[in-house]
């Protein structure tokens, strides 16, 4: 599933392609918008937000999308026929480059003006120019109850964490993703080894937390259930966190995370 290094990757992308030209097609294969046209307006720039991506448009437009399990954009050439995926979601062009969105968890048009209304919820973002680690801090605190693997997931907290790096961080600090938020001492510590592995990774493609990236060597904990710890040995384990039907997968060591 895509995290908050794939979707500032993509955001870059995107802003390479788009921003600064004028769109000459748009195509948005979503009933809502099927009648929208955005050509002839120009692409401002593109960022990413957490893990949403907004495309801003000339005239207080912004593309807002998300790559939620399966998503992703792909940026190439533009060319005479429009692909015909039936995942296809959203296509935006000019006259070199095409931008293909394919199952997108979201798609949608806002006023660029009232963006908050789509991302405001969101944490601090780990990978944003106005990344605030206190700020973060302060909103995991403020549910001291919380098991910290549910905490660090939720975008209204910090915004970037998904699954594979709430299980490398969790590892890396020594900490057991079922541990009360509250019992977290170095939690700051915690929040930058997070920060630290996205900003690792922002550039390339492929996640590695190990420093190695071999293949089967890139990650702690997060893939390996039943192999051995890289540090002591023992069996990583697996499990589901968090409300029921929003359950996420988690990987720990029992040992070295008690
Ligand atoms: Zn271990």
């Amino acid at each position: 599933m895509p995290e908050g290094d794939v979707v500032w990757r993509t955001a870059r992308q995107l802003h390479e392609a788009l921003a600064g030209r004028v769109l000459t097609h748009s195509d948005f294969r979503v009933p809502r918008y099927a009648t929208v046209s955005l050509a002839g307006r120009a692409v401002t720039e593109s960022v990413s937000r957490g893990k949403h991506l907004l495309t801003r448009v000339d005239g207080d437009v912004t593309v807002h999308t998300h790559l939620k399990m399966e998503g992703s954009w792909r940026v190439g050439p533009v060319t005479r026929y429009p692909p015909r995926d039936h995942r296809v979601r959203v296509v935006l062009a000019n006259d070199t480059w095409q931008a293909v969105g394919q199952q997108l968890g979201i798609v949608e048009l806002i006023r660029t003006s009232r963006e908050s209304q789509s991302v405001g919820h969101l944490g601090p973002d780990l990978l944003g120019p106005d990344w605030d680690a206190d700020e973060a801090v302060r909103r995991l605190a403020a549910s001291p109850d919380r098991e910290v693997g549910e905490a660090i997931m939720d975008q209204r907290n910090l915004a970037g964490i998904g699954n594979l790096y709430k299980s490398e961080t969790l590892f890396l600090r020594g900490v057991s993703p079922w541990r009360r938020t509250a019992e977290v001492d170095a939690m700051p510590e915690l929040v930058e080894v997070a920060r630290r592995m996205l900003e690792a990774n922002k550039e390339r493609v492929g996640q590695v937390t190990t420093g190695n990236p071999a293949r089967g060597e890139q990650t702690w904990v997060y893939g390996r259930a039943g192999r051995p710890c890289r540090r002591c040995g023992t069996a990583i384990r697996r499990a589901d966190q968090g409300p029921a039907l929003e359950e996420r997968v988690t990987f720990w060591c029992p040992r070295c995370q008690p």
